[in-house]
């Protein structure tokens, strides 16, 4: 069967723009539309499809270019090929048919139907919340005053009278295809059904007006910058409470930095100087942690750049397994003024063989302890 051209089943030519496509395939479509063809349904269904294919391809740029290029030979392989069933019509092109007739349209059963009255949600509410190491570490419970819109004390509420507290209006209409039923929000009272009979002074509208309330906040432990906690239902209350019901509290957490250590990740990293003798010596070093102090041991001979790892003294993992480290950086302090007897000394050392340096194998080079540390 040899295919028409798109073009021409819709009737438009082949410089119309999408409005005057959209606009030709909604016409045809309600034409040819079965129910409103009873004595000649297979005829109406067939032309009814044509249309459907027709605009499918030509309502998509990428597709009418194939189309205007190749024909239909480019459609090949597409779906729009194999031509299209009525569900797949109803499903993808049924905004069209809503838009003829208004929202809430369903008389041929794909429309939006409102069957019940609207329920709104509150708006959300923002706060930011500083959390030190200590607090990131343990998790903590923090109350917070925040500014609620809340439904003020002895507002009353009546049906509305336009839907009668349905929140939905029925309407029979007459159209070309015959009686029809549509179904809208009410808007008068958008869709809740309820209006404010009596708001208190210093309320809104809506019957709101703004309390201070304290919320607890349970943060877990592990968060850290950037992230967000979500309270429910301690945001604005709706304005119509009676079906409403409140918006979300959101909680902005931000970091307020450690003195000592710096956090990346789980694991917090801490700069320790040491002296000439302890590295030479060996020592035993306290190192500050989140919860107090720990002692770490320097080797004899410890290089200056080594890292040394505290093992699980770092933060807890957000998703509750485990604990980071804390990483030791070891600097070897250098003393800036000397004494004659230590520049004799050193003097002295500068021959010794034993103070050259000889990085061998056990020297790792900072890129490799680097790469060490990440693998
Ligand atoms: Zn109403």
């Amino acid at each position: 069967m040899v295919k028409k051209d798109y073009y021409e089943v819709l009737g438009v030519s082949k410089n119309a723009s999408s409005e005057d496509i959209k606009r030709a395939y909604r016409k045809l479509a309600i034409k040819y539309h079965p129910d409103k063809n009873p004595d000649n349904k297979k005829k109406a269904e067939e032309k009814f499809k044509e249309s459907a294919e027709a605009y499918e391809v030509l309502s998509k740029p990428e597709k009418r270019q194939r189309y205007d290029k190749f024909g239909h030979e480019g459609l090949k392989g597409s779906s729009s090929e194999s031509g299209m069933n009525m569900e797949d019509i109803f499903a993808n092109f049924g905004d069209i048919f809503a838009d003829a007739f208004g929202e809430g349209f369903s008389s041929f059963g794909f429309g939006k139907s409102t069957g019940h009255s609207r329920t709104i949600k509150g708006s959300d509410l923002r706060i930011r919340v500083k959390l030190t190491l200590e607090e990131v570490y343990r998790g903590i419970e923090k109350k917070v005053k925040v500014k609620r819109l809340k439904m003020a004390k002895g507002v009353r509420f009546k049906n509305c009278i336009s839907c009668n507290g349905t929140g939905h209006i029925t309407r029979i209409t007459n159209t070309i295809l015959g009686k029809m039923q549509t179904t809208s929000q009410c808007n008068i009272c958008h869709g809740t059904g309820k209006r404010i009979e009596n708001s208190p002074f210093g309320a809104n509208k809506y019957g709101l007006i703004k309390e201070e309330e304290l919320v607890n906040i349970k943060i877990p432990a592990g968060l850290s910058e950037g992230m967000q906690l979500k309270v429910s239902g301690k945001g604005n209350e709706a304005p119509y409470t009676y079906n409403g019901f409140p918006g979300d509290l959101i909680v902005l957490i931000e970091e307020i930095p450690h003195s000592k250590l710096k956090r990346e990740g789980c694991n917090l990293h801490y700069d320790l100087y040491i002296s000439f003798p302890d590295a030479i010596l060996g020592s035993l070093k306290e190192v500050p942690t989140i919860s107090g102090k720990a002692r770490i041991k320097i080797d004899a001979g410890t290089q200056s750049g080594k890292t040394l790892r505290l093992k699980n003294k770092g933060l807890p993992n957000i998703e509750g397994y485990g604990y980071g480290s804390i990483l030791v950086h070891i600097n070897l302090w250098t003393p800036k003024k000397i004494n004659e007897e230590q520049r004799k000394f050193f003097e002295k050392m500068r021959r010794n063989e034993n103070f050259l340096p000889h990085p061998g194998n056990s020297e790792k080079s900072f890129f490799d302890r680097v790469r060490e540390m990440f693998s």
